[in-house]
């Protein structure tokens, strides 16, 4: 059963059933936060979302202000139901879906930031990062944490709020600071202040939570000289979290699920079996694998993260991304000017010369995984007199998917195990010609979600299930709506042929800067 808020009748037939009940989810993600509607059948039934600023104050320094992810997060909480009529009475529960590693440190008196929030794409630790290396905790993080030891976790941001902020170390002594992440400081206000928690998923990404014994870790905290009194009470991601505050929303519903974006968006994707994986494509790509109870220690640059945490149990996953992914769509728009509308191109791409051998390695700041070559720059091979805008978009099409089979056959390498299949979403999972050229490549089928909203929709699925609007993970499993199955159906010749191509483009993309 599916339908759509367009389908206004069918809304509201849903809308006046009596005694109905629904989940809201809250996505707060980098660019914009969501408020979400999810229904018994799992389909969401109305959504909201707002725009958020991000600051650059100095060359690779990244902010936001944590008071406008609030408002605009209470905003769009309140959008939704009036676009729905569905009120904060029929809200069983509340599930939260958040950019990771973003640091916020706030006043535990006022409840006032002391800085902005440093965003997860922020570079100004690099120093203290470059620091830590040099004196030998790359090993002791990697063990304890799963994590690459990198300026990207929220670890050396929050130690640069502290040495940095006038009076800052002096307040977080004395046990007058508190710390969060994104979740954290929206579960601390949405209930007035009466919860100060975090779920496992984003305490894995602070660099200061030991993922084997599943606690904030001593020996992390003294490598960073932050004190404990500033951290939050860790929680599973399907817990209670508390009540919305009544000056929020009229009805105070339970917050009941809390997740990193790429976690719940793994929860979404149904990713419960070991093996089971997703791939995200958007500005970039995101990859999770279940590994299971097992920490897989990853030998290319992969790192190991908790993937889920709900029902008493932790499966740990490994975890792969690629920086340039959709952008490279977005480039093709903005710099070159050769399309207008990213949702073109597979239109385009499937016009161009069957023969055309073009590759483009969009290594614009450098390769990660498994090159983790920062060096490498952007490279375009094999053009003749003949490429023409087909021949470009074709390729920069076929980057993607190609980047994604690099990664996900390290994952593969790592963890000992074969996928069967893989399972996608994100804006660029809804261009047919990439998801039918990763199938072929990959050799496995590939399984498009009908819901794009999949990040928002696993908080909603760690929200139901908490309070038992869902029995259990099967019954999640069992209305999961999947769409287009993409079957591979390449020569595989000239699949390995292409393989040939795209790796010689990649070391040559590792030459441009000798
Ligand atoms: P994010 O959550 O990272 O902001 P989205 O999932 O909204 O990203 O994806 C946006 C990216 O996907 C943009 O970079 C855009 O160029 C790309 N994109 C959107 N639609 C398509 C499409 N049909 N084909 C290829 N790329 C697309």
């Amino acid at each position: 059963m599916a339908y759509s808020l367009n389908d206004i009748g069918l809304v509201d037939r849903v809308r006046n059933l009596p005694g109905s009940s629904y989940i809201m989810a809250l996505d707060s993600g980098t660019t914009s936060v969501r408020a979400i509607i999810v229904d018994e059948y799992d389909c969401i039934v109305a959504q909201a979302s707002k725009p958020i600023h991000t600051m650059y104050p100095q060359s690779g320094w990244v902010e936001q202000d944590p008071m406008e992810i609030l408002a605009s997060q209470i905003a769009v909480m309140a959008e939704v139901q009036f676009k729905s009529g569905i009120h904060s009475d029929r809200i069983a529960a509340i599930g939260i879906s958040n950019q990771r590693e973003t640091c916020i440190v706030w006043d535990r008196d006022s409840g006032q930031p002391i800085y902005n929030a440093i965003g997860w794409q922020c570079r100004r630790t690099a120093p203290i990062v470059d620091e830590l290396i040099a004196e030998g905790y790359e090993d002791m993080v990697r063990e304890k944490t799963g994590l690459k030891l990198d300026p990207y976790f929220s670890g050396t941001k929050i130690k640069w709020i502290l040495d940095n902020v006038s009076g800052a170390r002096e307040a977080a002594e004395a046990g007058e600071l508190m710390f969060g992440t994104v979740d954290t400081w929206l579960i601390y206000n949405l209930t007035g202040g009466l919860v100060y928690a975090t779920d496992m998923t984003n305490a894995s990404r602070t660099m200061l939570y030991n993922i084997n014994t599943l606690e904030w870790d001593d020996e992390l905290l003294e490598m960073l000289d932050i004190p404990r009194s500033m951290l939050p009470e860790v929680r599973w991601s399907s817990d209670d979290f508390g009540f919305v505050s009544s000056e929020v929303m009229t009805h105070t519903p339970p917050i009941a699920g809390v997740a990193g974006d790429q976690q719940a968006s793994f929860f979404g994707h149904c990713c419960f079996e070991r093996g089971d994986t997703k791939n995200t494509y958007g500005t970039g790509c995101f990859m999770l694998m279940n590994t299971g109870d097992e920490i897989v220690r990853s030998d290319n640059g992969l790192i190991s993260t908790i993937g889920i945490a709900e029902g008493g149990k932790v499966s740990y996953a490994l975890e792969g991304s690629i920086f340039h992914a959709g952008s490279v769509i977005q480039w093709l728009r903005d710099k070159l000017g050769i399309i207008s509308d990213a949702r073109d191109t597979a239109a385009i791409a499937r016009a161009a010369a069957a023969d055309d051998e073009c590759y483009l390695v969009p290594a614009f700041s450098g390769l990660g995984a498994p090159w983790w070559d920062p060096s490498a720059r952007g490279i375009i091979t094999g053009l003749t007199a003949a490429s023409d805008r087909a021949t470009l978009v074709r390729a920069a099409c076929e980057s993607m998917a190609y980047q994604s089979f690099d990664v996900l056959r390290s994952m593969e390498a790592d963890a000992g195990m074969k996928l069967s299949e893989l399972s996608v979403d994100g804006a660029a999972s809804r261009n047919d010609f990439i998801m039918q050229f990763q199938a072929d490549l990959l050799g496995i089928p590939v399984v498009q979600t009908e819901a794009v909203e999949t990040t928002a929709l696993g908080a909603a699925y760690l929200a139901g299930l908490a309070v038992g609007f869902w029995e259990d993970r099967s019954e999640l499993a069992a209305d999961h709506a999947l769409g287009e199955r993409f079957w591979p159906k390449g020569d595989p010749e000239d699949i390995a042929h292409r393989l040939s191509g795209w790796h010689d483009a990649v070391a040559r993309s590792r030459t441009v800067i000798q």
